[in-house]
């Protein structure tokens, strides 16, 4: 019996052939997979309409060889896979999975994860504060491992607690006798409420552009990660990196 049940995020989908989908969803029990969607762009199809991504769906699963295969869907939540959202929030929330996405291992249950990545869907959906995705990419950075050190500038030593500035490479600070890349105060601040675990306070910021400002140093943080090579190379990745991929979706 190589079915199983479980309760997964679509991340994303691709076109497969004429009417099959593969999608990328990550899993409460067996973490992220990849699995085909058969027939479901057919407009027949009853499916169809719930593998979007952001959608929470309680599924049936076949175990397959490279991939699995979506035997049965139902909707939990829609999270942002729904008429009316806002495109701002839709894309906020695309950034939020595709992090997920390139964080992540294949096949490595974490239901760590899998709460973080619900709440923050929640979040982005109802209370999307200006500096809810920077915290969001910030804790999964954490949980993951990749968090910067803000204790010591990363050239020189000094535990000084004033940095200007961010060297990437090494994701480590600077003081300023040490250069980087300027990064304003509220960016460390708002980071190192985070890593120590005071989302609120960063979340009741109201000022937009401190807001894009962190989460601009979030996705960068994140960026650098995924170029260090930690992204997976699986017989999809191969396979799409064979052509551009898209997400046709949204
Ligand atoms: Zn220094």
């Amino acid at each position: 019996m190589k079915s199983y049940p479980d309760r997964a995020v679509v991340i994303r989908t691709w076109p497969l052939g004429e009417s099959d989908r593969i999608v990328t969803l990550f899993t409460r029990e067996h973490g992220k997979i990849r699995a085909v969607a058969k027939g479901v762009r057919g407009a027949k199809s009853r499916i169809s309409g719930l593998i979007q991504p952001t959608s929470e769906l309680d599924l049936l699963l076949y175990r397959g060889r490279e991939l699995d295969v979506i035997q049965q869907a139902s909707l939990l939540q829609a999270h942002l896979a729904r008429v009316g959202v806002d495109p701002g929030q839709f894309g906020s929330a695309l950034e939020w999975l595709e992090a997920i996405d390139n964080l992540t291992v294949d096949r490595h249950p974490d239901p760590v994860v899998y709460e973080l990545m619900n709440r923050g869907l929640r979040l982005l959906a109802d209370e999307p504060a200006p500096s809810l995705l920077g915290a969001l990419l910030m804790r999964l950075l954490d949980i993951e491992g990749y968090a910067p050190n803000l204790s010591v500038c990363g050239l020189c030593g000094s535990a000084v607690g004033v940095f200007v500035g961010f060297d990437f490479a090494s994701s480590a600070p600077r003081c300023s006798g040490c250069g980087g890349e300027p990064v304003g105060p509220a960016v460390f601040v708002k980071t190192a409420s985070v890593l120590a675990h005071r989302v609120s306070e960063v979340l009741v910021d109201e000022n937009v552009p401190s807001g894009r400002e962190f989460e601009a140093f979030a996705i960068r943080l994140v960026k650098e990660v995924v170029g260090r090579g930690l992204r997976s190379t699986g017989v999809v990745a191969s396979l799409l990196d064979a052509g551009p991929a898209q997400n046709d979706s949204c």
